[in-house]
């Protein structure tokens, strides 16, 4: 049976079903890669780059299609996932226009005689495991920089999302990259376990959740891959005495709801000052509220559905765990009658230590508010989390900003703002949170040879 299936989260309904792939064929797809790397690791970049910009434009001239499949396979309202769609093309408008100045030879400043230069070069074939969340933007963070460098790639995407792996696949072939440079491959997690222990894999990536990114990571480790894994997050978002509310609020809310909260970077947990407690927990309740439930084809719906009923589960049983603890629910909270994946915006204080919403990701669209009386309490109690991501900190003071910055233990902080994906900037976190970075040029190295080339 297969488990690559489009099942409608508004409804649960099953709308397209496709076949997991036999080992021959994810074989066949392997052998495609390794052959394909051969000739494009020495195609010119400007050719490579050329095929990027062509994946770019096709995103814009289908944004609406893929959009549409986006909202049907996981929910997510149209507005944000058009929104998505023009993100991924600027990555591959990025490594499109960018790829000649990032691949250039770096030459060292050496103590001999001679010279030292190191190039940025290919790897070979590598494999993307890539989850529902970010459907495109999150093949666009692997694939733009690594086709542009040279390497090839087996993609498997997530098993909720095959209709757009397929539009994936086919705006790669449309763009005109060679056979075997990019293929989609439907596999199970033994095909994905069989294809790292393979000598033609050079590397993994893989995003999702820390318990794929731990078996991810061991097969890895055992057969001397690199991996790339970008896992969950509990981002803090602190509010520090004297902070401007109003944008605090303006960024804290969207921050958390958007995409229904199942993002790696949403402001998960709002640490707010004592002296702004008040304040701030009356507007973002009020905030919150305006992001009602909805039909995500609707272009003014926010709020959709979560993308599965397992995972809309998941939440309402960690946020149960809370209440019954303890907590305070002061919006939401409760699983609505009908059908479908749909989880209210709920806002809880009071979430204690012995609560699995204090230490557990919470993804779905459910705010922890919690209430601190120093800016070092609000620092221990961000750092007080197994994840490390992002972050942000909402200050008026830039002595306070720079203090808070440098000891939170995050891969990104956000000053005044919360932390938003672009090409150009590195994505990635610390602890749990993962290992290695995205986007940018430090994208671009981690699948790199860096090559000493020496001469004398
Ligand atoms: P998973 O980590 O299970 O799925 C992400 C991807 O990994 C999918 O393509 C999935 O395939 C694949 N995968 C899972 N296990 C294996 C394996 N053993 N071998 C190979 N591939 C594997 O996430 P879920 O969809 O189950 O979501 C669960 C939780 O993970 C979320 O609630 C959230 O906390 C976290 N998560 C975090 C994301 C982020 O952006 N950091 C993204 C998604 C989830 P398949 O779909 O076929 O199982």
């Amino acid at each position: 049976m297969s488990k690559y299936a489009s099942t409608d989260p508004t409804t649960g309904t099953v709308v397209a079903k496709f076949e997991t792939e036999s080992d021959e064929q994810v074989m066949a797809s392997l052998s495609a890669a390794d052959a394909a790397y051969r000739t494009w690791r020495t195609t010119e970049v400007a050719e490579r780059a050329s095929v990027l910009q062509r994946v770019a434009d096709l995103h814009r001239e289908r944004e609406t299609e893929l959009a549409e499949l986006m909202t049907l396979e996981m929910g997510k309202p149209i507005a944000q996932a058009r929104g998505e769609v023009k993100l991924s093309a600027s990555i591959f408008e990025y490594y499109a226009t960018k790829g000649q100045d990032l691949l250039a030879d770096e030459e060292l400043d050496i103590a001999g005689s001679g010279r030292a230069l190191v190039r940025t070069a290919p790897i070979g074939a590598l494999v993307g495991v890539m989850p529902w969340n970010f459907p495109y933007y999150q093949v666009a963070r692997f694939v733009a920089p690594n086709l542009l460098l040279g390497n090839t790639i087996l993609l498997k995407h997530a098993s909720n999302c095959p209709q757009q792996a397929l539009a994936i696949e086919a705006m790669l072939r449309d763009a005109g990259s060679p056979e075997g440079v990019y293929r989609n491959i439907f596999a199970s997690s033994d095909q994905i376990a069989d294809l790292i222990a393979d000598p033609r894999i050079q590397g993994v990536s893989l995003t999702g959740s820390e318990r794929a990114g731990s078996i991810i990571g061991q097969l890895a480790g055992k057969h001397m891959k690199k991996a790339v894994l970008e896992l969950g997050g509990s981002d803090p978002f602190i509010v520090l005495a004297g902070a401007d509310l109003g944008d605090a609020v303006a960024a804290a809310v969207p921050g958390r709801f958007g995409n229904a909260g199942q993002a790696c970077t949403s402001s998960k947990r709002m640490i707010v000052d004592a002296s702004v407690w008040d304040e701030f927990l009356d507007g973002f309740v009020s905030a919150a509220q305006s992001w009602s439930m909805g039909d995500p084809t609707d272009p003014a719906t926010r709020l959709g559905p979560m993308s599965s009923v397992g995972g809309r589960d998941e939440i309402a049983e960690q946020v149960a765990d809370a209440v019954s603890k303890g907590a305070t629910v002061h919006l939401g909270g409760s699983v609505p009658d009908g059908d479908g994946a749909y989880y209210p915006a709920t806002v809880l204080s009071g979430v204690t230590p012995d609560m699995r919403a204090y230490r557990e990701e919470l993804f779905g669209p459910v705010a922890v508010l919690h209430k601190v009386d120093s800016t070092d309490a609000a620092i221990d109690l961000a750092n007080d989390s197994p994840f490390g991501l992002g972050s942000a900190v909402f200050t008026t003071d830039d002595t306070e900003a720079a203090y808070v910055a440098d000891r939170l233990d995050v891969g990104m902080v956000g000053i005044n703002t919360t932390i938003k994906s672009a090409p150009d900037m590195p994505f990635g976190g610390v602890k749990t949170s993962g290992i290695g970075r995205e986007l940018g040029r430090f994208g671009l190295d981690e699948f790199a040879n860096k090559k000493l080339v020496r001469t004398l």
